[in-house]
């Protein structure tokens, strides 16, 4: 499994005890959860607060955190992916209502955090979406602004800033505009894990770490150390879920990679800005994302890649080259971090539905569920997933459980399955070589007749993607 430094520096600093113990026998509860991450974290947690009563276990391969959850940027959003194409095509109340509930997830995190003393360096400083390095990032950015206001968003929810506003938050390379949202937290994701498995085990929730499930069975989960009888088998495995039949091909496993420097003092952060450590990306076709860490690092990402036959990913050796690559990104964003460190190098791997959309599913006949399908935005999302999944569960008429993303029917029904292979990696692959030959041309500043044809490529790619 290897050591919590070569999981994430997340991992790394939250570094703990094993939270629970392997399985060692035949065991019978209400509510068996496949998977320690968010999901079916915040799964046992709404269940077991909704009905106290409910024995519930959590059954974990390698130890909780060990997947995106304990990996991933630290973008808590009150957002899903996708909501603008969601609530676009909702009319009247039932828009309001699904993009209250999008709205919900941070305040209901911070009521759970502020309950339990969980620490997990959780500010509520907004997200800079920045228009910078090329022209073309604004036009990038003005229409997803009007793709949030035809979805209903207002002022409030997504503002823009001219060049000079944006520059006052952060000195990013040729600043050209943003949007800011006030949605958005940063946090360190492995803490937050750990504080909510350490939660749930007060609650009484059992966790068994090391215990991967091998297949659903009626009435058990399986699992490579002994059978789990329950009425209620949920799988939150998300781009782990290829080896479990009942969500095979299902979701996506794609990759995604991180670099941190090393603390930087607060004279270099002057020349950065994030002084309220707001988290950011630029809007390049290579997806970044960033954040200034707690502990003063800058803490950079980008678009990964996808292993033929979605198989996930867990180790990713820091000599890889595409790590080059995003630190050559993070330079020509910010080129005064010329002199930092690079001091972790780390991946994870995350899950893609074939529409594109967050869900959670239930069948009542059966007792099985499932929850997920994040793509890269499963930080806040996951919370908002699993009180759904719970409401469905518990058979609770709620606006959640009416929500476009509940849905009553078997996974394999509900899901729409991923073309086989070599058609998933031939359209991964082709994405990829689009979106790099995209940022060439862009920082090149090609003529209008060599950006068209491939802006077209991208658009319909990406149509064909999701
Ligand atoms: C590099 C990276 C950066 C990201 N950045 C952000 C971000 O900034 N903001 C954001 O919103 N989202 C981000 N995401 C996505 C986000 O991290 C995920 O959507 C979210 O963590 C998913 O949580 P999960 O619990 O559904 O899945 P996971 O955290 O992947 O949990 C699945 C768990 O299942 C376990 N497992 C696997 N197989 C089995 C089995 N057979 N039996 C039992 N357990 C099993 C795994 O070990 C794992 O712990 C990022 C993802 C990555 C990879």
């Amino acid at each position: 499994m290897g050591s919590a430094a070569d999981i994430s520096l997340w991992m790394d600093q939250a570094a703990h005890e094993p939270i629970g113990q392997a399985l060692d026998m035949d065991i019978k509860v209400d509510v068996a959860i496949a998977g320690g991450g968010f999901s079916g974290l915040w799964a046992a947690y709404y269940l077991k607060t909704l009905a106290p009563d409910l024995q519930i276990c959590v059954l974990e391969a390698q130890r909780c955190g060990f997947g995106a959850s304990g990996r991933n940027g630290g973008w808590m959003m009150s957002a899903i992916e996708g909501e603008t194409r969601l609530l676009s095509v909702l009319d009247g109340d039932r828009r309001e209502s699904a993009r209250a509930q999008i709205h919900s997830i941070l305040p209901e995190v911070e009521g759970v955090l502020e309950r339990h003393g969980i620490d997990c360096n959780y500010q509520r400083g907004g997200g800079i979406f920045a228009a910078a390095r090329y022209p073309e990032q604004a036009r990038i950015l003005r229409d997803s602004l009007a793709d949030y206001r035809a979805a209903g968003f207002g002022e409030q929810d997504y503002q823009w800033l001219e060049a000079h506003e944006l520059e006052s938050r952060l000195r990013i390379h040729q600043p050209a505009g943003a949007i800011y949202t006030p949605h958005i937290a940063r946090i360190q994701p492995a803490r937050l894990v750990v504080g909510l498995a350490q939660t749930l085990r007060d609650m009484g929730v059992r966790i068994y770490e090391q215990t991967p499930v091998t297949a659903l069975t009626p009435g058990a989960m399986m699992t490579s150390c002994g059978r789990v009888h329950a009425t209620h088998r949920l799988l939150a495995l998300e781009g782990y879920g290829a080896g479990v039949a009942n969500t095979e091909r299902r979701v996506l496993a794609l990759q995604s990679r991180i670099i941190a420097t090393e603390p930087l003092d607060e004279q270099t952060w002057q020349t950065l800005g994030l002084a309220d450590s707001e988290v950011f990306c630029d809007v390049s076709p290579l997806t970044t994302y960033g954040q200034r860490s707690a502990d003063n690092r800058m803490v950079f990402g980008a678009r990964g890649s996808y292993c033929f036959g979605g198989k996930p990913r867990s180790q990713f050796s820091p000599a890889d080259p595409s790590f080059e690559a995003i630190h050559r990104l993070l330079l020509a964003c910010f080129p005064q971090l010329r002199k930092a460190a690079i001091t972790h190098r780390w991946g994870g791997t995350l899950g893609a539905p074939r529409n594109g959309l967050p869900h959670a599913v239930y069948d009542r006949a059966t007792g099985i569920g499932t929850v997920g399908g994040y793509v890269g935005e499963g930080v806040g999302a996951s919370n908002l997933m699993a009180r759904t999944l719970a409401d469905l569960v518990l058979s609770r008429e709620t606006e959640l459980s009416s929500a476009p993303w509940a849905h009553n029917g078997s996974p394999e029904s509900v899901l729409r399955r991923w073309e086989p292979e070599p058609l998933r990696w031939l359209g991964y692959k082709a994405t990829d070589l689009a979106r790099t030959w995209e940022e060439g041309v862009y920082c090149r500043r090609g003529a209008a007749w060599q950006r068209r044809p491939i802006q077209t490529v991208s658009h319909w790619l990406d149509k064909l993607m999701t």
